[in-house]
């Protein structure tokens, strides 16, 4: 199949583009479309077939359900069964935006698109072509990230069209994605609400407007051994092919030991990838280095994170060393994707801490 990729102007976007990749949806087919958050890979999402097909071109598991985008807030009582006073509390601060709700699901929502499970994920974008689609495609659209399973998140249409070009109808580019790490999952369909997967908005911002909210063990267990609630949650996930370490400690205690470990290695005649930040970059001596930007700009580290991950499978690295980061704010979102990435493989260095 050859797949369309189509340019969008945020400034004055083509109706007639968006109202071409309506019709795909309609039809039964796939449209990548970008969002605040990471590109989606997006199906109808009233329509079996087309989840069956997001799975078949990602590669994903048929367990892992998918979230279902609207682009108007009374659109969650066609799919959701019952939304909470605390959910109504969530979508009247934080939607449109980067958070996605869990809520029983009503019979029109497939079990396909929710790989089985009776609740479904809904989440409204705030980006302008994200919303202009859905409502083109009907007003209901499926879309996990729209990246290959197993590898990161795309958060430019190269990075989608690298992953999925020939498998899917239609690419919509509108640039690269603000946030870069996936939306915040919180799970409502039972009494306290629930983190399943952390993001930019964070516990402290949800407490402040529906009181304590607890976060899955799974988020923040050391290892990957405790199931998680979000089933997609449980996969490796956003891996680089040479194997990734994340190394904790002081700075200068870091920098010293991938330093050495660099030099080592290069005896050795492999190359070594580090992922570092604007603060630390120019203190590594030897490896391949790449910055996620500064430290102490954390939207500047989620959104280039992925792309960072991604651009290592362009070179010869072997493995590669990350730095690692605090757990306030977003920086739990950040490590979280990281260890995945990393598959839990984390190194500490004495004098750390
Ligand atoms: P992605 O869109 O690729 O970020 O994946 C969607 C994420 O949402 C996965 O981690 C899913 O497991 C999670 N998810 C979607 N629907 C549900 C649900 N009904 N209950 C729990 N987690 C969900
Ligand atoms: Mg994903």
């Amino acid at each position: 199949m050859e797949t369309q990729i189509r340019k969008l102007d945020y400034d004055a976007i083509d109706m007639d583009v968006i109202e071409e990749a309506g019709r795909v949806l309609k039809e039964g087919g796939l449209v990548a479309f970008p969002t605040e958050t990471v590109y989606g890979l997006g199906g109808d999402a009233l329509n079996p077939a087309s989840s069956e097909k997001i799975y078949r071109a990602k590669g994903r598991p048929s367990d892992n359900p998918l979230i279902v985008h609207i682009s108007r807030k009374e659109d969650v009582y066609r799919i959701a069964s019952q939304v909470s006073k605390e959910a109504q509390r969530l979508m009247e601060v934080f939607w449109p935006g980067p958070l996605t709700l869990i809520f029983p699901k009503k019979a029109l929502v497939p079990d396909k698109t929710t790989g089985g499970l009776p609740t479904v994920a809904v989440r409204m974008p705030s980006d302008r072509i994200a919303a202009a689609f859905i409502q083109a495609a009907g007003g209901f659209v499926s879309a996990p990230s729209a990246n290959a399973s197993g590898r990161p998140s795309t958060t430019t249409a190269a990075h989608v069209a690298e992953d999925l070009k020939g498998r899917i109808e239609m690419i919509l580019d509108g640039g690269q994605a603000v946030i870069g790490l996936e939306s915040t999952i919180v799970d409502v369909s039972e009494d306290r609400p629930v983190i399943l997967r952390p993001g930019v908005i964070t516990r402290g911002m949800l407490e402040e407007v529906v009181g304590p909210v607890e976060t899955d063990q799974a988020v923040i267990a050391p290892d990957s051994a405790v199931k998680p609630k979000a089933p997609g949650m449980k996969y490796r996930h956003y891996a680089p092919r040479a194997a990734l370490t994340i190394v904790e400690g002081k700075p200068e205690a870091v920098i010293a030991a991938v330093n050495q470990w660099t030099a080592q290695a290069e005896a050795e005649g492999k190359r070594v990838g580090i992922i570092a930040t604007d603060e630390t970059a120019a203190c590594y001596k030897g490896g391949l280095v790449k910055s996620l930007g500064a430290r102490s700009r954390e939207e500047e580290i989620s959104m280039h994170l992925f792309e960072v991950l991604r651009s290592f499978d362009d070179t010869d690295v072997n493995c590669i060393y990350s730095e690692s980061f605090g757990e306030a704010a977003i920086g739990q979102a950040i490590m979280n994707r990281l260890l995945k990435a990393a598959g839990h493989r984390v190194v500490e260095v004495p004098g750390s801490k």
